[in-house]
């Protein structure tokens, strides 16, 4: 049985190769944060025979998908993102439901993910995907002739995809890691995450519908329900899975690198972890500024009840009146905010546990406003100093919701120590006046090794969707460092580069063809031209 987006019922079933099928095994309903109940359907697990038919069709799917131009995969892109955008209503509702994320937050979400696709689509017609390269044959070389060498990069093959709690759309089922993967010519298997079912069924058939129209293989697109140390492994284990796209925990992302590393064919895993996100705040800002920079960080911190990759976890700086003026008005902003609900009970548990942990180990500057529900999450504020932030391992750990820690230093070489010795990070944030620039130098080849981003008097959550951005950095904010998962390079995670040598000229894909008949930006001799 098929079904499209105009049934708005969810069913609670799994969309394998655009076959709606049931599950057998435990059925897990979503949660509604702030109502304080399931909701309907449910959704029964899939088991290793559901993985097996979601495999096999997108290995199916592989040679004709990858062999759609790069216009036919940018029109079905953009065709995926219309299908979401004409269903916003349905899924805003439904993913307001199942996150107790505001209105406004998840309609906004619903925008950047059908942006998210539509930059895909950008990218290939664009074409420097293709990293085409032509080094010309050259006979007359000695001692050697030199061979015709060209080069271009081709899908990886099917990729697995593990969708985020904390973006029901942006980071899930047809989030950055789909959209780059489908953009490269990979199918795309996704697991889908407990915290929102009915969102992932209502986003999967939009991509369902979306294959089916563009008329490409039903494989090119599978959704599944399951629990992520069975159903999760088993699709990681997979050998028709070349590559899995994923964000979440750190000992999550750890156990699937662990499970692919062990396969006989390991496969790389783009994880996105931990990261807390240092901000530093130099002295000239914190002293023409400090109560406004209080002010903004609070603002950041409690946006989603903290419940971003990008949270500003850790604050840095000297001591002083800046850094007390600073301090006092965090101190009043949070103490006048809400607890606010968290995504799923288990994440609320985390958080308290996290915040506790803190509690024992640092001086408590101000908690947010009580609350009788136990699934919410009540602002933190804690300070420490810099010999004992650098022995605790607890104090450098994330807590996923709105709690930082205050490090104060004595003098800027300390600041210095701190960004040293901390570990990988999406994010490192540099508050600063034109007096601090001298001292913003010396931190930044620090914070280069150290961050995937670096901001300059912002804060690290919102993540701008473009060609320029990194969402990446040093293990454990990713486990590898070298890409990124939101921005338009996130397709060269599923690409790798073929060399073709003295091939025939009419067997060359036509990349790399002689003529150029795609009109592709090509590396020719080293140099990047148009010919
Ligand atoms: P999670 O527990 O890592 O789950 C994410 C996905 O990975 C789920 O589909 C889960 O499946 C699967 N999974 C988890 N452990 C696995 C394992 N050992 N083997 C195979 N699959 C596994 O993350 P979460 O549910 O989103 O939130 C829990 C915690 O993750 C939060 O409290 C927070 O600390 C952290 N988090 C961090 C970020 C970030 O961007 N840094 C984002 C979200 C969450 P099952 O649910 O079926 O196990």
């Amino acid at each position: 049985m098929t079904a499209t987006m105009r049934d708005a019922q969810l069913t609670g079933q799994m969309l394998i190769a655009g076959e709606l099928v049931r599950g057998s095994g435990k059925e897990i309903r979503a949660f509604d944060p702030t109502a304080g109940h399931e909701l309907e359907p449910a959704y029964p697990y899939g088991d290793a025979s559901h993985v097996d038919a979601a495999c096999a069709a997108a290995a199916a799917a592989f040679a004709d998908y990858r062999a759609t131009t790069s216009e036919q995969r940018a029109r079905f892109l953009e065709a995926i993102a219309d299908n979401i955008d004409a269903a916003t209503d349905a899924i805003a509702a439904r993913a307001v439901a199942e996150s107790g994320l505001p209105q406004a937050r998840l309609t906004g979400e619903v925008a950047r993910t059908t942006g998210q696709l539509r930059l895909f689509a950008d990218v290939l017609r664009e074409g420097s995907w293709n990293g085409a390269r032509i080094d010309p044959a050259l006979p007359d070389r000695k001692p050697l002739p030199r061979p015709d060498i060209r080069q271009r990069s081709i899908p990886v093959g099917p990729v697995a995809v593990f969708g985020a709690s904390n973006f029901p759309l942006a980071f899930s089922v047809a989030g950055g890691d789909t959209a780059s993967a489908l953009a490269a010519g990979c199918p795309v298997v996704v697991k889908a995450h407990d915290a929102h079912p009915g969102t992932s069924e209502l986003v999967g058939r939009a991509i369902a519908d979306a294959v089916a129209a563009a008329d490409l293989p039903a494989g090119t697109f599978s959704l599944l329900y399951g629990y992520g140390p069975d159903l999760g492994v088993t699709l990681v284990t997979d050998p028709r899975i070349k590559a899995v796209g994923f964000t979440g925990s750190r000992s999550g992302g750890r156990a699937l690198v662990a499970a692919a590393a062990s396969r006989p064919e390991p496969i790389p895993v783009y994880a996105e972890m931990s990261s807390i996100n240092p901000v530093f705040l130099l002295d000239g800002a914190l002293e023409s500024r400090g109560a406004d920079l209080g002010r903004a960080f609070v603002n950041s911190l409690t946006l989603g009840s903290g419940q971003f990759c990008t949270n500003p976890g850790l604050v840095i700086a000297v001591d002083g009146p800046g850094l007390e003026s600073f301090i006092a008005a965090a101190r009043d902003a949070i103490a006048q905010t809400d607890a606010t609900p968290m995504l799923t009970p288990a994440i609320a548990h985390a958080y308290a546990e996290g915040v506790k942990k803190f509690e024992a180990d640092a001086e408590l500057i101000v908690r947010g406003k009580e609350s009788d529900s136990e699934t919410t999450c009540r602002a933190a504020l804690f300070a420490t100093d810099v010999d004992h932030f650098l022995k605790s391992e607890a104090l450098q750990s994330e807590v996923f919701g709105s709690s930082s820690l205050v490090v104060r230093c004595t003098n800027t070489a300390e600041m210095r120590a701190v960004a040293d010795n901390i570990e990988g990070q999406l994010t490192a944030s540099i508050h600063a006046d034109e007096s601090d620039y001298d001292e913003a130098r010396q931190l930044l080849p620090l914070l280069e090794l150290k961050a995937g981003r670096i901001i300059f008097d912002g804060w690290p959550t919102g993540v701008e969707v473009c060609h320029a951005m990194v969402h990446g950095g040093p293990s454990p904010a990713t486990s590898d460092s070298r890409t990124t998962s939101v921005g338009a390079r996130a397709i060269e995670r599923f690409l790798r580069p073929v060399c073709y040598q003295n091939a025939p000229k009419s067997l060359l894909p036509s990349a790399i063809a002689d003529g150029n008949p795609e009109h592709l930006w090509r590396r020719i001799d080293g140099r990047l031209q148009q010919d």
